[in-house]
C-alpha cells in the first residue's frame, strides 16, 4: 500500500512540465503568469492529498489535469467575483447593493485608464478641485445651492456633523437614534464626530414642543434622520421638515436631514408608497441633505451632500474630507449615473436598480416561463416550476412593502434544498438562491435576462 502511495506521488508531473502543455501555455497567454502557476499548485496538491489519503488510486490523465487547473484558475483567481442574485432583493447589501448602469462603463474605463483633468482646471491650467465636477448636475437636479460628495453617506454624516456641530448640541428625536446596519448608529455617529446628543421626545411620538423647549444656546443644529429600515407604526407623530425648518431658521442654525436611500423620481410610479426626493426635502426647507449613492439612485458607493452654501464652504474646509475623500472612478460613475437622471424615464430604463423595480407582476411571469423552461431542458433530476411570490427592495428602503414577482422553483427528490442551494452557491459563476417551502427559489425580478444561460449551464452540471 505504501509503495503505491509512493509509485502514485512520484509519478505526479511537475510544474515545468505542466505548464509546457499547450492548453496551459494558451492560459498563460490569458491569465497573468502567477495566477497559473498558483492554479497548477493546488490542483497538484489537492491530488498529493487524496493519494496519501487513499480517496484516489489512479492518478488522473493530462487532459484531465489541464481541465482541472483550467477550473481552478476561473474559479479561484479572485476572491471577489460577480454572482447571480436570485434572491430578488434589488439593493441586496451582502451581494454589492446595486449593479451600475451599463452606460457607466464607458466613463469609468475613460478615466481610469488614462489621465484626467480629476484635479485640474482647464479653463485657467491651474490646480482643480476633485470636488467641483459633481457640482452642476446635482444642483440641476436638486436645485441645492452647493453639492460635496464622500466615500460613503456614513462619511457625509461623520463630515457633516464634525463641521457643523463640533463640540456643540444636535438635536434628534428619539424616534431617530436608530441603527441602519453594518453598525452605523446614529448615537456612535453623533458622539464620535465630537457632539453631543440632545434627545428630544419619546420613540413613537415628538412634538415640535420638544424640539423648541430642547433648544438652547448650545445647540449647533438639528438632525432629522430617516429611520431606513425600521418603521413605528399605531400611535405616532413626527414633526414635518418645513415646521422643523422654521425652527431651525429662527434660531440660525442648520436643519440636517440623512434621508439614507436619496430619491430622484416618484417611487409610486412602481407601487410603492410616496417618500420625498431630494429636490423635494431641500424645497421644504432643509439646509442640508445626505444620501448614498449605492442605494436607491442606483450609482456606485459615495455619500453625497447637498445643501446651503455656506454650510458646506465649512466642510470643504475641513481636514476629515481629506480621509473621506471620493476617487476617481467612483467619481466618473457617479457623474454618468446623474446623466441619466436627466431624463427621468431614462433613468428607470437604464439604471439596473431602478428598472428592477419597475417591472410588474406580468414582466416578472413572462421572464420566470421563459427561465423556467430553459432549465427544465436542461435538467434531468430537478422539478422546475414557476410560483408567485414577494420581491423586496432592500437597502433598508421600504422594509414593510413588498413587491408582486414570480420565481423559478427547483426541487430535487435526490439531494435536500440545502444541498442544492450549495452546489448554485458554488457553481462556476455562483448563484444566489433563497429557500422557501424546501425549493431553491430564484426570484427573475433581479436576475438580467443575458444571466440565463450562466444558470442553465449550472443546472446542466449537476446532471
Ligand atoms: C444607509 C444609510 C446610511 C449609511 O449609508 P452608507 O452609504 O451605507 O454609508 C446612513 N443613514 C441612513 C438613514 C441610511 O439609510
Amino acid at each position: 500500500m505504501v509503495k503505491r502511495i509512493q509509485e502514485l506521488l512520484a509519478q505526479l508531473p511537475a510544474v515545468d512540465i505542466l505548464l509546457k502543455r499547450p492548453a496551459i501555455e494558451q492560459l498563460a497567454a490569458e491569465y497573468p503568469r502567477g495566477a497559473v502557476k498558483a492554479a497548477i499548485q493546488e490542483v497538484l496538491s489537492n491530488i498529493r492529498q487524496e493519494v496519501l489519503q487513499q480517496v484516489r488510486q489512479e492518478l488522473p490523465e493530462l487532459p484531465t489535469f489541464e481541465q482541472m487547473i483550467t477550473e481552478e484558475l476561473v474559479q479561484h483567481q479572485f476572491s471577489l467575483r460577480r454572482v447571480i442574485n436570485g434572491t430578488g432583493t434589488v439593493i441586496h447589501t451582502n451581494l454589492g447593493r446595486s449593479s451600475l448602469s451599463k452606460r457607466v462603463k464607458q466613463q469609468i474605463e475613460e478615466i481610469s485608464f488614462h489621465y484626467s483633468n480629476l484635479e485640474f482646471d482647464l479653463e485657467t491650467g491651474s490646480r482643480g478641485s476633485r470636488y467641483s465636477h459633481l457640482v452642476e448636475i446635482i444642483k440641476e437636479l436638486t436645485g441645492a445651492e452647493d453639492v460635496l460628495v464622500v466615500n460613503n453617506n456614513a462619511a457625509a454624516v461623520l463630515l457633516v456633523l464634525s463641521t457643523l456641530i463640533k463640540d456643540r448640541e444636535v438635536l434628534v428625536s428619539r424616534g431617530e437614534l436608530v441603527e441602519i446596519g453594518g453598525a452605523f448608529r446614529i448615537p456612535d455617529v453623533i458622539t464620535s464626530s465630537g457632539g453631543t446628543i440632545v434627545e428630544v421626545g419619546t420613540t413613537n411620538k415628538t412634538h415640535l414642543a420638544d424640539y423648541q423647549q430642547a433648544l438652547t444656546e448650545e445647540t449647533g443644529g438639528i438632525l432629522k434622520v430617516h429611520t431606513s429600515n425600521y418603521r413605528i407604526v399605531g400611535f405616532t407623530e413626527s414633526v414635518s421638515i418645513p415646521a422643523l425648518a422654521k425652527l431651525a431658521g429662527e434660531a440660525d442654525i442648520p436643519l440636517i436631514n440623512d434621508l439614507g436611500s436619496g430619491l430622484f423620481i416618484d417611487m409610486r410610479q412602481f407601487g410603492l408608497p410616496y417618500e420625498p426626493t431630494v429636490k423635494e426635502a431641500l424645497d421644504q426647507g432643509c439646509d442640508i441633505v445626505t444620501f448614498s449613492g449605492d442605494k436607491l439612485l442606483g450609482g456606485p458607493q459615495a455619500g453625497i451632500i447637498v445643501g446651503k452654501k455656506k454650510y458646506l464652504q465649512q466642510m470643504k474646509k475641513n481636514q476629515l474630507l481629506r480621509a473621506l475623500r471620493i476617487d476617481k472612478m467612483t467619481l466618473s460613475a457617479l457623474e454618468a449615473t446623474f446623466e441619466l437622471y436627466r431624463d427621468p424615464g431614462q433613468a428607470v430604463q437604464e439604471i439596473p436598480v431602478l428598472h428592477m423595480l419597475s417591472l410588474t407582476e406580468a414582466d416578472c411571469k413572462k421572464k420566470a416561463m421563459v427561465l423556467a423552461e430553459e432549465l427544465q431542458k436542461s435538467s434531468s433530476s430537478l422539478t422546475v416550476t414557476v410560483e408567485k411570490d414577494t420581491s423586496a427592495v432592500g437597502g433598508g428602503s421600504y422594509p414593510e412593502h413588498s413587491l408582486p414577482t414570480y420565481v423559478v422553483s427547483l426541487h430535487s427528490e435526490d439531494i435536500s434544498a440545502e444541498m442544492l442551494q450549495q452546489k448554485l452557491r458554488t457553481s462556476h459563476t455562483p448563484i444566489i438562491s433563497r429557500i422557501k417551502n424546501q425549493k431553491n427559489y430564484l426570484d427573475v425580478r433581479t436576475i438580467e435576462e443575458e444571466e440565463f444561460p450562466f444558470i442553465t449551464s449550472a443546472i446542466k452540471a449537476l446532471g
